[in-house]
C-alpha cells in the first residue's frame, strides 16, 4: 500500500472525524495494527473518536501522545512503527504531530493517514517535516506526502482565529516566492517546474478571488484547506519547497535563527511576501489589501520586531540558504537597505 505520490483520500468536511475509520476500511482492507499519535489536548478533545472506531472494528492500536517535534520522537516513533509491526500511522493533530508523523512514515515505509486539526501553514499535504534536532535548530527534511487526509472545518473552526491566520499569511507567500523561483530561472541557477508553479499559483487565486471576508465560514475554511494543499502538492511535483518559499521565508527564517520570536511562521512570512513584492517592484498592496481583508496585522512591531532587527534580517536574509537565487540576489545592499527602510514606513502606516 505504500504510495510514494498523491493522496488517495482528501476530505475535506464538517464532521469528517466521525468517519475516518469507516473510510479508511473501506479503501484499505489489510489495516489491521495502527500507531495513532497526537498531543494530549487533541487526543481528548478529537483524537479519542477515531481511537474507540478503531477499538469497535478490532483494529489493533498503540498510542503515542507527543510534546514536540524533536527529531529524537519522529525517530522514536518510526522505530516503534517497525518493532510493532503496525501497517500504518494515524497523525490527529497540528503540524507537530504531522510532521513527526510524515518523518516516521517516511523511515518506516509505513501508510500515513492524517487528520491535521489547524490550517496554520502549508506544510499540511507536503512531503516536507520540519524537526528540531539537538542543537535548538530546526531542519526541513524531505518525506513523503500522507496517503489520506481528513480535514473536519468543525475542528479548523474551533482552532484560535490566528492560526487560521498564519495559514493565509503562508499562501499568501506564494506570489512572491514563484517570481523569485522565476527569477533563479532566468539567471540560469535553476530550472522552475511550470506545472508546479501554476498550481502554486492556483493556491495563491483561490484566496485572491473568495469574496468571503469571514474566515470562520464554512466556505472560506473549506477553500483555505483546498489552497493549502494544493501548495503541498506543488512542493512535491516540483521536489522542492521554491513554488511556496521565496526571499519572504528566507527572511522569516532570518528572524527565526537569530531572534527567535515565537511568531506563527505564516505571519512572519505575510511580513515577509509585503516587503517582498516591494523588492521585486511589483504589486504589493494586492497583499496588504488581502490582510487587511482578513484584518492579519503584519506589522514588525506587532511581530515583536524592533525597527533594527527587521533591518537586521532582511540584510542577513540571503544567508539564511546560500543556495537559494531570489531577488535578494538582484539588488544591491544600498538599494536594499533603502526599500526595505521605505516599505518599512508603509507597513506601519497601513497596519495601525
Ligand atoms: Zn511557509
Amino acid at each position: 500500500m505504500y504510495n510514494n505520490f498523491l493522496p488517495v483520500i482528501c476530505k475535506i468536511e464538517n464532521g469528517i472525524i466521525y468517519n475516518v475509520v469507516d473510510i479508511l476500511l473501506s479503501k484499505f482492507n489489510e489495516i489491521k495494527k495502527v500507531l495513532l499519535v497526537s498531543d494530549d489536548y487533541i487526543y481528548k478533545t478529537y483524537g479519542n473518536i477515531v481511537h474507540k472506531k478503531l477499538d469497535e472494528n478490532n483494529i489493533e492500536s498503540k498510542l503515542i501522545l507527543i510534546q514536540n517535534s524533536d527529531f529524537t520522537v519522529a525517530q522514536s516513533i518510526g522505530e516503534q512503527a517497525l518493532e510493532l509491526d503496525v501497517d500504518s500511522i494515524i497523525g490527529i493533530g497540528g503540524g507537530k504531530v504531522q510532521d513527526v508523523c510524515k518523518f516516521a512514515s517516511f523511515v518506516s515505509k509505513k501508510n500515513l493517514f492524517s487528520v491535521p486539526t489547524t490550517l496554520a501553514n502549508d506544510g499540511l499535504c507536503s512531503p516536507i517535516a520540519v524537526l528540531k534536532m539537538k542543537n535548538g535548530f530546526t531542519k526541513s527534511i524531505g518525506t513523503k506526502l500522507p496517503l489520506a487526509l481528513f480535514i473536519d472545518i468543525d475542528i479548523i473552526k474551533d482552532a484560535p482565529i490566528e492560526l487560521i491566520k498564519a495559514g493565509i499569511g503562508d499562501i499568501l507567500s506564494n506570489y512572491t516566492a514563484i517570481y523569485d523561483w522565476k527569477i533563479a530561472e532566468k539567471n540560469k541557477k535553476e530550472d522552475v517546474n511550470d506545472f508546479a508553479i501554476e498550481i502554486s499559483d492556483i493556491a495563491f487565486n483561490v484566496i485572491n478571488n473568495i469574496s468571503i471576508c469571514n474566515i470562520k465560514d464554512d466556505v472560506f475554511l473549506k477553500q483555505l484547506a483546498e489552497a493549502i494543499v494544493l501548495s503541498g502538492i506543488a512542493m512535491h511535483i516540483a521536489g522542492t519547497s521554491r513554488p511556496c518559499s521565496g526571499s519572504e521565508h528566507l527572511f522569516s527564517h532570518t528572524i527565526d535563527r537569530l531572534y527567535k520570536k515565537n511568531n506563527l511562521h505564516g505571519l512572519q512570512v505575510a511580513l515577509g511576501s509585503v516587503v517582498a513584492a516591494y523588492l521585486q517592484n511589483r504589486d504589493y498592496k494586492v497583499l496588504i489589501n488581502l490582510l487587511k481583508k482578513y484584518e492579519i496585522n503584519i506589522k514588525p512591531s506587532k511581530l515583536g520586531l524592533s525597527y533594527d532587527e527587521y533591518i537586521n534580517c532582511w540584510k542577513n536574509a540571503k544567508e539564511s540558504r546560500k543556495d537559494r537565487y531570489t531577488i535578494l540576489n538582484e539588488i544591491n545592499e544600498d538599494t536594499l537597505l533603502k526599500k526595505i527602510k521605505d516599505i518599512y514606513i508603509i507597513i506601519e502606516e497601513e497596519f495601525k
